[in-house]
């Protein structure tokens, strides 16, 4: 195929978009581990996974099986308002590399949420819906799941109570309001209005919050109030099922031009983005059809692939959540205030994990001075402002794009451009006046947190 042949971006058309979410671990030989009750040490039951979630999220949850799980109309009609989504040929950032790579990114910040979050927060407030309760409650990080919920919500009619990490809450004011306008009620975590809050703020007085303490607070509301369920944008099976909508028009646009990728690579938070977008091509992998080289980004402030451990451990801070089994850092591991908010959770993603561990996939660290190099050059070149958290897999793609100009290889990068980064100018600003550190954490930080893992 001639490289003209393809446009810059590659739309398809909505019956194109698909009819059904790829759940990748039907193609697994080890199956994620099982969430695990901390108190008996035996796998969740749905029943008791269903005092936190809603009932058809809890079976989604569960299902290692079922290869397509159809999406229900009413969610593929609120997908239509913003997909499918453009897989973009990145023709500008090829030239001025002078790469002989052809370089991709599936581009998910065309809706206010400004990232790939609402894929899954409209199939969840959807089930939340359908079950007949009156809202749900989560904990946002830097803002993007919050935002991305809050909309849910208020297409659907229901209350949504956010938990936001409080160096978000403060960092980033402009998120907050969005959220607000869109019907929710945003309070900085932790928080004095539950009990777990409570005490954290008495452990570590003037904690800037994380992710975990968020999760904790966002659950214990959720199980102490009638009609209501916690619902969480990141990490869950669930949430990986939901977003592989991103890799399945991802896949239809490349088969639609005859392109088969070499390298996909994504950033990993929760693992959210990257899992959604593996998925089709993992399935290929797994069932030796097709070889893909694939790579999660992940930032040096938080490194859970790269530098932490496989092991059951607690999604929050508090310890009243079920365990995964997942890498992780430790759930009393505070990453530094770095400014990929959406970056920061000391956990992964169960199924990447152990795909990971089973080597179907590598990761790499990286730091943010750096990351936001790469984003402030792709802003120059292809025009968008990306969000600090995509940047992590600009700044891999452009390395791997380098790496073939010096090999002369042609191959097919394919990256996660996961969202927008207008909510992001104070880290802009800072990077831009030369403030910007890199937070490591020590060997010894690592340690230290993950001496504390729960035994199992
Ligand atoms: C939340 C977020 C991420 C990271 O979350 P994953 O679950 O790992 O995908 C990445 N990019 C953006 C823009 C986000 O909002």
């Amino acid at each position: 195929m001639k490289t003209n042949e393809i446009p810059y971006k590659i739309y398809l058309s909505e019956d194109e978009m698909p009819t059904a979410w790829y759940n990748v671990r039907e193609a697994m030989k080890n199956k994620p581990a099982p969430l695990v009750n901390p108190g008996t040490g035996a796998p969740m039951a749905a029943e008791e996974l269903e005092g936190v979630f809603c009932k058809e999220l809890v079976q989604q949850e569960l299902d290692n099986d079922t290869p397509f799980i159809p999406i229900p109309d009413e969610i593929r009609e609120f997908y239509k308002m913003y997909r499918p989504s453009p897989l973009v040929r990145a023709y500008c950032l090829e030239k001025k590399l002078d790469t002989p790579a052809h370089i991709y990114y599936k581009f998910e910040g065309n809706n206010t949420s400004g990232s790939h979050k609402l894929n899954s927060a409209i199939a969840q407030a959807y089930y939340a819906k359908q079950q007949g309760l009156k809202g749900v409650t989560t904990e946002t990080g830097a803002g993007q799941w919050g935002t991305a919920l809050s909309m849910a919500c208020s297409y659907l009619g229901l209350d949504c109570k956010v938990y936001m990490v409080k160096c978000s809450y403060e960092q980033k004011p402009f998120r907050r309001e969005v959220m607000r306008t869109y019907g929710a009620s945003v309070v900085p975590s932790p928080s004095e209005t539950t009990n777990v809050g409570r005490k954290i703020l008495a452990e570590f007085p003037g904690t800037t919050g994380s992710l975990g303490c968020a999760i904790s607070e966002a659950v214990e509301v959720a199980t102490s109030t009638p009609g209501y369920r916690y619902v969480l944008g990141s990490v869950l099976n669930q949430v990986l099922l939901h977003q592989s909508v991103i890799g399945l028009e991802t896949k239809a646009a490349l088969d639609k031009y005859g392109v088969k990728a070499d390298m996909i690579i994504g950033c990993a938070g929760g693992g959210s983005n990257l899992g959604g977008l593996i998925s089709p091509f993992m399935g290929q992998k797994l069932r030796g059809e097709a070889d893909y080289d694939i790579v999660a980004v992940e930032p040096a402030s938080c490194p859970s692939f790269t530098r932490g451990k496989f092991a059951y451990d607690f999604c929050d801070t508090g310890s009243i959540c079920p365990l995964a089994k997942m890498y992780t850092l430790g759930s009393q591991f505070i990453p530094s205030p770095d400014h990929a908010g959406g970056l920061r959770f000391h956990g992964m993603s169960s199924i990447l994990s152990q795909l990971y561990h089973d080597g179907y996939m590598r990761a790499v660290s990286v730091k943010q001075t750096d990351v936001f190099k790469a984003a402030e050059y792709f802003a120059r070149v292809e025009g968008i402002l990306p969000a600090p958290e995509s940047s992590h897999a600009i700044l891999v793609a452009m390395e791997e794009a380098l790496k073939c100009k010096e090999t002369g290889e042609a191959k097919n990068i394919v990256f996660g451009l996961t969202g927008t980064g207008y909510f992001d100018l104070v880290a802009y600003e800072k990077f831009h006046n030369g403030e910007m550190t890199d937070n490591i954490p020590t060997d010894e930080d690592i340690a230290a947190s993950l001496a504390k893992l729960p035994q199992v």
